[in-house]
This record gives structure tokens, sequence and C-alpha cells, in this order.
């Protein structure tokens, strides 16, 4: 049964008071709401993970191995010797506290261990206490605290309150990255079979399906031919939509919420009428049916496992190079890790625009570029026609997803799509924007239902800046590129800013582009009409 939703009058009463008692003596509180479930065992199971059990965070008896302890010290120093990152952010925080108020967690739940400092020393802690000199021998008198299940409950909540978002690290002298220390703090809880839920399942379904969702290859198949046809319907054009075609010149890989989702899979009509404008040789694969990476928020090895799926599937179908769509986390993943992790991908080439003949050199490594790329490349050659009257009925604002703009600097392509395909655009807070974009409080694997408090709770301060620009500007639309914001964002709007809904940048696009050949058309994407009297819907 569902939940019934807190008041947002409470949850907008956030105080920010510190507790009485230090941190470090209270214990954690498994309280409905702010937490996620624990991954089943069947799903840790099919993934090969350790110590897979069924349990939940707010059992008292967590049924760890008896030897965790050793398991968990084990586990920290092979990744201090292994991560020299780790070891760094370990060592050189001066505790300043600059990015204390830059996390939307504590900004939305006015908890001290949201703190980004906070959080780290959660981890730092133990690493005093067991891997250095002055810990080994003064204990807490050198900031060092024993490892105990208390610790380790602790850990599993606040690990699982951050978004990896890296929005702290923007603002940290040193450039600490409390996301990479979140990561850590999740792969060494994962050494003891504490994963969650809606993280391991989705991985574990990729696994077997190939995607998230666990849609076997005639659903998939299903779903784009449903596609091709609404597209027929729509603008008297047939799509070609080739799967496992092998040859292709490209491999189109979008997150499978893109043909499953809503409004995700008017994304996903767009892409399919630039590829067919641009004439574009491409193949979806029914196996990388999938561009989203769970195993960025479980483990480094689960991350790099499920990312060779993709590479895979481009040797097999001998393409020349990949193209993802607006998935967030799959660009981190690409972005950040695949040089190193799965690459280079040598056996493909470069990729180079067969419409304009752009080389994107800048993917050299990976061979894989992004669908706003590619777009905002055919803009400005020139190379569609658009109409962006098509929109007007939306007044729209862009919200930066977080790995797609700080994990890989993808700012202003979707920004040059968006000002030639819609009328009304409005930025919203210059620091809630770009580099320094809010999260929407609710990825990593922690936009569950059981979790919605704590989702609200840490996606408040972004819905707050669109509120700011609908009540200057009456934005009534969110345009993002990522799958977990067109899920996550739509029940953040009507929770905090009722009224505004939310849009991929290719929807936009797929209103606006004028397709040669294509009939008069009645309604946008979503079947709604197009123009309305008055202009933007209030
Ligand atoms: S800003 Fe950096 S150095 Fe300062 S407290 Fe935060 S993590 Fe430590
Ligand atoms: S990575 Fe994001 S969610 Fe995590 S501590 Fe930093 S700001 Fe907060």
């Amino acid at each position: 049964m569902a939940q019934p939703k807190p008041d947002p009058a409470r949850l907008a009463a956030v105080d920010y008071a510190p507790p009485r008692r230090a941190w470090r003596d209270l214990p954690v509180e498994f309280r409905k709401g702010t937490y996620n479930y624990a991954a089943p065992r069947k799903h840790a199971e099919a993934l090969g993970l350790p110590h897979a059990r069924d349990w939940q965070p707010h059992d008292a008896d967590w049924k760890l191995p008896p030897d965790w302890k050793r398991i968990i010290l084990e586990g920290m120093k092979a990744r201090l010797d292994r991560y020299r990152s780790f070891r760094l952010f370990m060592d050189i925080c001066v505790r300043c506290g600059a990015c204390a108020d830059k996390c939307h967690f504590y900004l939305g739940s006015g908890d001290p261990r949201n703190t980004p400092v906070i959080r780290a020393e959660l981890l730092r802690s133990v690493y005093r206490r067991y891997f250095t000199a002055a810990g080994r021998a003064f204990g807490p008198l050198a900031g060092g605290r024993d490892l105990t299940e208390d610790v380790l409950k602790e850990w599993f909540y606040y690990f699982y309150q951050c978004t990896e978002c890296r929005r702290c690290s923007v603002f940290c002298p040193y450039g600490i990255d409390t996301a990479e220390i979140t990561m850590i703090g999740r792969e060494l809880l994962g050494l003891v079979g504490c994963s969650i839920q809606w993280v391991v399942e989705p991985a574990a379904n990729c696994y077997r399906t190939g995607n998230h969702l666990g849609i076997q290859p005639h659903g998939f198949k299903d779903s784009l031919e449903f596609a091709a046809d609404e597209l027929e319907e729509l603008t008297g054009i047939r799509v070609d939509i080739p799967i496992d075609r092998k040859g292709a010149e490209v491999l189109l890989v979008v997150p499978s919420a893109d043909y499953f989702g809503t409004p995700h899979y008017y994304t996903l009509l767009g892409y399919l009428m630039v590829l067919h404008e641009a004439g574009v040789d491409y193949t979806f694969s029914a196996f990388a049916s999938e561009g989203g990476n769970f195993g960025l928020f479980a483990s480094h090895d689960l991350m790099k496992r499920l990312n060779a799926k993709i590479y895979s599937e481009a040797r097999r179908l001998r393409v020349k190079w990949i193209l993802g769509g607006e998935c967030g986390h799959m660009w981190r993943v690409v972005h950040q890790y695949m040089g190193t992790m799965n690459g280079p991908a040598d056996f493909l080439e470069v990729p180079v625009s067969p419409a304009t003949g752009t080389r994107f050199a800048h993917a050299a490594s990976t061979k894989m570029i992004h669908v706003c790329e590619f777009t905002a490349d055919l803009i400005a050659h020139g190379r569609l026609r658009l109409d962006r009257s098509r929109n007007d009925h939306w007044n729209v604002t862009f919200h930066d997803s977080c790995n797609p703009a700080r994990g890989m600097g993808l700012y202003e392509e979707p920004r040059v799509i968006l000002r030639e395909v819609v009328t009304h655009f409005h930025e919203m807070a210059e620091d809630t924007i770009r580099e320094r974009t809010l999260c929407c409080g609710s990825g990593a694997g922690l936009g569950t239902d059981e979790n919605f408090e704590m989702r609200m709770r840490g996606g408040r301060p972004r819905a707050m800046a669109v509120q700011e620009v609908r009540a200057r500007h009456g934005v009534n639309c969110v345009a993002c590129i990522c799958a977990i914001d067109k899920a996550t964002l739509p029940p953040l709007m009507e929770y905090w800013v009722p009224g505004v809904e939310v849009a991929g940048v290719h929807e936009l696009v797929g209103n606006a582009l004028v397709m040669t050949g294509e009939r008069p058309r009645a309604t946008d994407l979503r079947g709604e009409p197009l123009h309305v009297a008055g202009g933007a819907r209030a």
C-alpha cells in the first residue's frame, strides 16, 4: 500500500540548528520515508554478489557475515592501495566547511551528517583509526573511530542519501569528490551484502535481458514498432528502426525508459525523427538495449561489467561508432571511466557525422557521442528545418542533469538546441545551473517510493529554483537530458511546483522538426493540440 505523502509545509520547515550531541554519538534512526529497501537475495545472487540474503535496514539484526569487520577493513585497505584519489581524499580535507551547505540533502534535511564533509568523515574516521599511526595509537583523540555495527548502519543510511552528484566537489578548494567517497562506501557495504534493491534489481535485469526493466527482445522490438506506427500517424512518414543489423555505421544506445516510460517515450520519438531526417545508417541492439548503468551506484566492478555490454555489441554488429541517447549516468561512466575501464575502443572509429562531416575528436577514446552533440551539430550546419512555434505552448527552462553536465561538461549543446526549437526559454538562477546545477534528489538509485520523503527533501532546492522562474516568467516545462530526471522530476514538480511538466530536449526537437514530406501536424508528440490561443500554457 502506498504511504501517505508528507505535508510539504512540514518538509519546508527545515531546522538547521545543530543537534546538542556530537554527530558521532547519535545513533542512526531508520525512519520510514527516508531510506531504501535492501537488495533481495535472488537479485544479488543473479549478479554473484557476496553474502546475498534477505534482510531489511529497519531490522535489528542485519544478518551480517560473522567476519564482516575483517571483510570491510581488508576491502578498505585494498581500495586505499588501488585508488590514489581515495587515499588522497581520506587525508587532505581541512574541514573548512566550504562544501557544507552545497549538498541538496543537507539543504533539504538540516541533518549535519548530510553535509559532504561529515558524510566523508563517516568513512574517514574509520580510516584514521585503522590506517594511520596516530589513529592506531590514540583512537578518538586522533579523530579515529572503531568500526562497529552502528557505524556500518550509519554508512548505509548516509551513503544512500547521497546521489553522487558531485556538486560539493565544485566548491571544495581541494577538489575533494565526495561522490567518489560515497562510491567506495557503497562498495564496502556491498562486500558484506548490504546493497539496495533499486540498484541491484535493475543491474540484475540488465544481466538477464540487457536492460534495467527486464524487457525481453520481442518486447523491445514491439515497442520500437509501436513508436514507428505512432510517428507515421503523426507525420505520414514511416521511419525505419533497425535492430541488430550488422554492418550499420552507428549503434544507437538509449536508456530503456525511453521506450517504456513517459515522458521519456516522446524523447525517443524525437531521436527517431532526427536520425531519419539526417539519413543516418544506424541500428539498435536488442542486448545493449540499455544505456543506463546502475553498476555506477554499486561498485566499480559492476559498472565495468555493465558498460562492457555496449562495446561488445558494437564489436558484434561491426558498427563504426556509438551514439548515446538522453541518459544521465551512462555518460558519467562513458566519459570518466570507460577509457581505462573497458577501453580504449580501438576497434571502432572516431565518430564522424554522416550528415555534416564533423569529426568528434574528443570521443577518440570512447568512440561514443551524445545525441545532443549530434543534433546541435546538425543545427549549427543548418541541416534541420525547424518550426519553433510548434512548441509555443511550452514556456521552458533547462535543468542541467548532474552527470552530463558536471560529469562530462555538456553545458552548451542542449542550450544551442533549445534556443532553436522553442520560443520561450528562461534560465534558472546562475548558481543553480551548469557546473553548479542542483540535483533532482533521486539519482544514484534513490528514486524509490519508500524513500519519498528524503527525495522530496533532497529535490527541494532544485524545485525552488524552478518555482522562481515559474513565478517570474510563467515557466511550465522543465527540459532535461537524463532518464532518471524524467522519472523523478515529475513527482518533484507535482509536490513542490504544481503545473510544471517535464520534457526531454529531443521531444521538443521532434515537435519543431519539419520532416521532409511530412503532412501538416495537428498535435505535438504528446497528442496535445499544437497551437493554444494566447501562447504558452500557464
Ligand atoms: S570543502 Fe573540501 S576541504 Fe573543505 S570541508 Fe569540504 S571536503 Fe573538506
Ligand atoms: S555528491 Fe552530491 S549528494 Fe553527495 S555529498 Fe556531494 S553534494 Fe551531496
